[in-house]
């Protein structure tokens, strides 16, 4: 990568622009319901067979043709070809925590790969799912941020991910026997706003009613941004009532356009603004993401000045800060501050009356951090 390939701004114009190039044959799941009966129609195929694949995929949360005894052998045949073809295969899965966390390595047909992690909890089970190949906000903390972009993923690679995962859920593939995939975050690989109309696409997918789409609920979605401001605006006028998290790992500006490099662009008051846009229009309380940084970003004024900055920009009601503990990522010189540092920051920004908690973290010795398992290959 060029300097200038790697400047945020360069990289939002590809990413915004970014032509079909380089993404997979359009799948079914890249379709709403019209799009998918004109499409089989197309192929000179009745449109009630849109609704017999919709139920395959959607609601039995098949992808293999083969099993769709339902439809004539030439049109099963077909309709496969045109609609269904395969998008990505797990190369390989990581367990930890007794089972309860597992990380899949993906390889689409193009050879990229992108990894999605499955996580049980006694009350609900959420799937981290990626946006994009890579990533080219350049996060220096990051591992994917590490390599730059490599494609958007389409919106079936990223629906595809989450039928998966629901599919593993309801198979009892993770111990506790059969349950069901409640929540999706997109905090996998990707910045998920600068891969736009796809991720929204994805969303609607997601949380239409099946057969329609997987039928979860809008608010068990989180997306989470590095803080692409006109993005932000744009995702809370489509009215989704998604979760949004805003990464804003530290509150002064000067530090941020180290951390989160694209803030030289849009300043941490401008991300704030329009998260306070989002909170007002959809309703949703907005996350705020901290990844705590020994001696970087945990000094006790930064924790006393993130509370102050939020309450005046969201109010109290309007916010929590999720603290993550940084997962150090190979060959950085970076660590997770210690736990007394820890437990300081979180009693200050709650003393400030915003809510805090650390987050649990899954996943930490299969490299769960974002896009580390991808880096090994
Ligand atoms: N691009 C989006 C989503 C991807 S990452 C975003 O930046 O929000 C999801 C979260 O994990 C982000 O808050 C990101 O900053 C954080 N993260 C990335 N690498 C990390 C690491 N090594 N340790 C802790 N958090 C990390």
């Amino acid at each position: 990568m060029t300097g200038l390939d790697k400047h945020p701004d360069k990289q939002l114009l590809l990413a915004f622009d970014a032509p079909r190039r380089g993404l997979p044959p359009t799948h079914l799941a890249d379709l709403d319901t019209a799009g998918r009966r004109d499409a089989v129609a197309g192929l000179g195929e009745p449109a009630f067979r849109a609704d017999q694949l919709s139920r395959h995929y959607f609601a039995r949360l098949c992808a293999d043709p083969a099993t769709m005894t339902d439809l004539p052998a030439a049109s099963r045949e077909r309709l496969a070809t045109a609609l269904l073809p395969e998008l990505a295969s797990p190369l390989r899965h990581v367990e930890c925590d007794g089972g309860a966390t597992r990380k899949t390595l993906w390889r689409a047909g193009d050879g990229t790969l992108t990894e999605s992690v499955l996580m049980r909890y006694p009350d609900r089970a959420t799937v981290c799912i990626s946006s994009q190949a890579g990533c080219g906000m350049a996060c220096p903390f990051c591992a994917t941020g590490q390599g730059g972009l490599t494609r958007n993923l389409s919106t079936a690679e990223i629906v595809d991910q989450v039928r998966a995962a629901a599919a593993a859920m309801r198979d009892g593939q993770l111990p506790g026997g059969p349950g069901r995939l409640s929540n999706v975050v997109f905090m996998g690989m990707g910045e998920p706003l600068a891969n736009y109309r796809r991720v929204r696409d994805a969303v609607r997918r997601i949380t239409a009613p099946a057969p329609e789409g997987l039928g979860l609920s809008q608010r068990s979605v989180t997306v989470s941004t590095v803080g692409l401001v006109p993005a932000i605006r744009k995702l809370a006028d489509e009215r989704m009532a998604v979760t949004l998290a805003v990464s804003l790992h530290t509150p002064d500006d000067e530090l941020r356009d180290t951390l989160v490099p694209v803030n030289t662009r849009w300043p941490v008051a401008e991300v704030l603004a329009a998260a306070r846009h989002y909170a007002d229009v959809t309703g949703r309380r907005i996350s705020i993401e901290y990844a705590l940084i020994r001696d970087v970003n945990d000094q006790p004024w930064r924790a006393d000045l993130l509370a102050s900055l939020l309450r005046r920009h969201l109010g109290p009601r309007l916010v929590h800060v999720n603290l993550i503990p940084l997962n150090p990522t190979p060959g950085s010189e970076w660590d997770a501050s210690p736990k007394p540092v820890e437990r300081e920051f979180v009693r200050r920004v709650q003393a400030a009356g915003v809510s805090c908690t650390v987050r649990d973290t899954r996943g930490q010795e299969i490299a769960a951090a974002c896009g580390q398992l991808a880096a090994e290959g």
